[in-house]
């Protein structure tokens, strides 16, 4: 029987969880490309939190849980949200590998650098893992990410516990969101000891060349943002203030429930087959359990006897499956992007927020038999606490 030949468009964290799932399985001839010349050709952005039954599980399965382990940061679950005066509506304490609340952080640049250190270098399929606006997309489909109303800026403030003390004391080695009016402010701390800041804003898409804004003026930038941001708590406007080396990040995402027709030979994963914002924080989970999945069927297709029609037969009942899942991820992320962007202030969302996010995961029908307590629990805590704050 000859192998399966599988290239894979894209060495982002999905592409590269795939090639390492496929490493050595009998009858698979994996091959990545990747369009940037080397590891390190760019900057590889913020921290990501993993989740137990996604992107831990498929850690796990690649037999990379221990490497995860060693350069997982789990003071980084510390997470506060709170509003533009720091009024704080949730408080999560960091924590160490025993008392983890089962989402550990990890810097991309380390997630990437892991799974780049594990796996080697006419195909029976195509895996298009290049991220949004996927080239390999357009083999299946016309549509491409749309604008989603809201414009992200970041910065990096280097050796923050020096440079920033301010912001260092308040992100705690963790992550603090504030939304207030449509705006956000979200400094992340990251394992080199800089911490970067995300500042969204709901502004057209073409919101900095409309004010002739330059991503390398610094100063000018700065500028346009703190006018955005007149009134937020002083602490917040330092970590813009302190800002260095600014990228544009528009947020693009595809229709929640898009789906492609399948296409013998290709199929698509990670953010290539459903970017969506980043306000749940599910996109690389969500995108390294598709690898997971697609290597399952494509080892199951390559061991078959009928090879390329079993593969076939696999990849469209994966992509089925990732439908579904893409579906009820998107809708969630799309709730919670709606919640805190374009609900009002986040004092009068809060209880939404808090229980479409404890009931996501609930699928059983006791699981939702909890609802109605729950609910009365999250809006009896937050009255009190609206009494006192
Ligand atoms: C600000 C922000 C915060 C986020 N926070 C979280 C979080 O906390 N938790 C979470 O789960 N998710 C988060 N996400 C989402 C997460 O970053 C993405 O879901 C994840 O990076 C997707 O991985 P990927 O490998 O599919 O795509 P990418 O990370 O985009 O990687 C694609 C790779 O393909 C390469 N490539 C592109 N075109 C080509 C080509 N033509 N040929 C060859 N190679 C190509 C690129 O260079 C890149 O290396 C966040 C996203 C953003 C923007």
């Amino acid at each position: 029987m000859s192998p399966i030949r599988v290239a894979s468009i894209g060495a982002g964290p999905v592409g590269l969880t795939l090639a390492r799932l496929l490493l050595n399985k009998p009858n698979v001839d994996f091959v990545g490309f990747e369009s940037e010349k080397s590891r390190d050709a760019r900057g590889q952005g913020g921290t990501l939190d993993l989740h137990p039954a996604t992107g831990l599980a498929t850690l796990k399965e690649a037999g990379l849980y221990d490497d995860f382990l060693e350069r997982a940061r789990f003071d980084g679950e510390e997470l506060i949200i709170c509003d533009k005066d720091l009024t704080k509506y949730v408080e999560l304490s960091g924590s160490d590998e025993n008392s983890s609340h089962g989402t550990p952080e990890i810097d991309r640049i380390s997630l990437r650098e892991m799974l780049l250190n594990c796996i080697e270098t006419g195909f029976d399929l195509i895996v298009g893992a290049e991220g949004a606006g996927s080239k390999t997309c357009k083999l299946v489909s016309d549509q491409m990410p749309n604008y989603s109303g809201i414009f992200g800026i970041s910065f990096e403030i280097p050796n923050a516990k020096e440079t920033a003390p301010e912001c260092y004391k308040l992100t705690n080695r963790g992550s603090l969101f504030s939304y207030t009016d449509g705006r956000a402010i979200m400094p992340q701390y990251l394992g080199d000891g800089s911490i970067k800041v995300g500042v969204y804003i709901t502004q057209p898409r073409d919101w900095a060349e409309n004010l002739l804004l330059d991503s390398h003026d610094l100063e000018a930038t700065k500028k346009a943002i703190l006018d955005e941001f007149e009134g937020w708590a002083p602490e917040l406007l330092q970590s813009v203030r302190r800002g260095q080396n600014t990228e544009f990040c528009p947020i693009y995402m595809l229709p929640v429930g898009w789906l492609w027709e399948n296409r013998p030979g290709v199929t698509l994963i990670g953010d290539a087959a459903h970017v969506m914002t980043p306000f749940a924080g599910q996109g690389v989970n969500l995108g390294m359990q598709d690898a997971l999945m697609l290597s399952r069927a494509i080892v199951k297709g390559a061991n078959s006897p009928i090879s390329k029609d079993a593969l076939s037969n696999e990849i469209k009942s994966f992509e089925k499956a990732l439908f579904i899942r893409a579906k009820e991820t998107a809708t969630l992320t799309n709730d919670l992007m709606t919640m805190f962007f374009f609900s009002g202030p986040l004092r009068t969302v809060i209880e939404q927020i808090v229980l479409r996010k404890l009931t996501f995961c609930e699928k059983s029908l006791l699981q939702r038999a909890k609802y109605p307590l729950m609910a009365a629990f999250v809006y009896g805590s937050y009255t009190m606490f609206k009494l006192w704050h």
